[in-house]
C-alpha cells in the first residue's frame, strides 16, 4: 500500500433515517462520488457487514423473531462489535473510507426512541463496544412518516421494524432529530422529502467538506 494511504486514517461515514427515507437510493451516488475522486472506500451495513453479523441481522429483522427489549439491543451491539473489529477498524486503519448504512444512531432511534430503552443504558453498550469510535459524518435522511410510507408501499416485504405502527416510527424520527440537534458537528440532516437531485447536491457538499477537513 502506498505510504500516503497508510499514513492517514480513513473517514467513517454513516447513513441514518427512518425506513423508506432513501438511504439505499443514495448509496450509489455516494459510491460514484468517492470513486470519482479516487477515494478508496468500502461499503457496509448494520446490522450486518460480517458473516456473523449478517446472521444476527436475519434474526433481528425476521417478523417471526420473539426477543426481549434488552436482548434486541445486546444483539445489535454484538453484531456491531464484530463489524467494528472485522471490517470498520481495519478499513480506517488502512486509510480507506468506510460507509455504513446504519450504525449506533439506529440503536438510539429504534431501540431507544422506538422501544423505550433509556438512552443511558444504550450509552453503556456504546462505550463498551466502540471505545471512542464515532463516525466523522452522519447523513440523516429525514422526512415525514407519511411520505416514507407512501414511497415504500408495495415495494418490498416489510421486516420486523417496518411492520411497527406509525407511533413507533414517529418516535424513531424524533429520536434521530434530537440526536442530530445535540451533535450538529457530526450530523448533516437532509430534507428527504425533496427530489433526488436536490438531495444529492446536498450530499456532495457534505462529502466535499469532509474531504477538505484537515
Ligand atoms: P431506505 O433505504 O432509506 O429504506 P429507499 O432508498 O429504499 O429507502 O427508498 C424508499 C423508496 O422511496 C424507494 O422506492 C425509492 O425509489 C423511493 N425514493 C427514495 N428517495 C426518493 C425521493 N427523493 N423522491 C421520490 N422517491 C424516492
Amino acid at each position: 500500500m502506498p505510504i500516503e494511504q497508510s499514513a492517514r486514517r480513513g473517514r467513517f461515514i454513516t447513513l441514518e433515517g427512518i425506513d423508506g427515507a432513501g438511504k439505499s437510493t443514495h448509496l450509489g451516488f455516494i459510491r460514484d462520488w468517492l470513486a470519482g475522486r479516487d477515494i478508496d472506500a468500502a461499503f457496509s451495513r448494520e446490522p450486518g457487514g460480517t458473516p456473523l453479523s449478517e446472521k444476527i441481522r436475519e434474526l433481528l429483522l425476521a417478523p417471526e423473531t420473539v426477543v426481549s427489549l434488552d436482548a434486541e439491543a445486546l444483539l445489535a451491539f454484538a453484531a456491531r462489535q464484530q463489524h467494528i473489529a472485522e471490517v470498520i477498524e481495519p478499513a480506517l486503519a488502512a486509510g480507506r473510507w468506510l460507509v455504513s448504512d446504519r450504525f449506533t444512531d439506529s440503536t438510539y432511534a429504534f431501540q431507544g426512541g422506538g422501544r423505550g430503552i433509556p438512552f443511558e443504558r444504550i450509552r453503556v453498550l456504546e462505550d463498551w463496544v466502540q471505545r471512542g469510535l464515532q463516525p466523522d459524518l452522519t447523513l440523516l435522511f429525514d422526512l415525514p412518516l407519511e411520505v416514507a410510507a407512501q414511497r415504500m408501499s408495495g415495494t418490498r416485504q416489510l421486516d420486523r421494524f417496518e411492520q411497527e405502527a406509525a407511533g413507533f416510527h414517529q418516535r424513531v424520527r424524533d429520536a434521530y432529530l434530537a440526536r442530530a440537534a445535540a451533535e450538529p458537528g457530526r450530523f448533516a440532516v437532509l430534507d428527504s422529502s425533496r427530489g433526488i437531485a436536490e438531495i444529492q447536491a446536498d450530499i456532495a457538499l457534505h462529502l466535499q467538506r469532509l474531504l477538505e477537513r484537515g
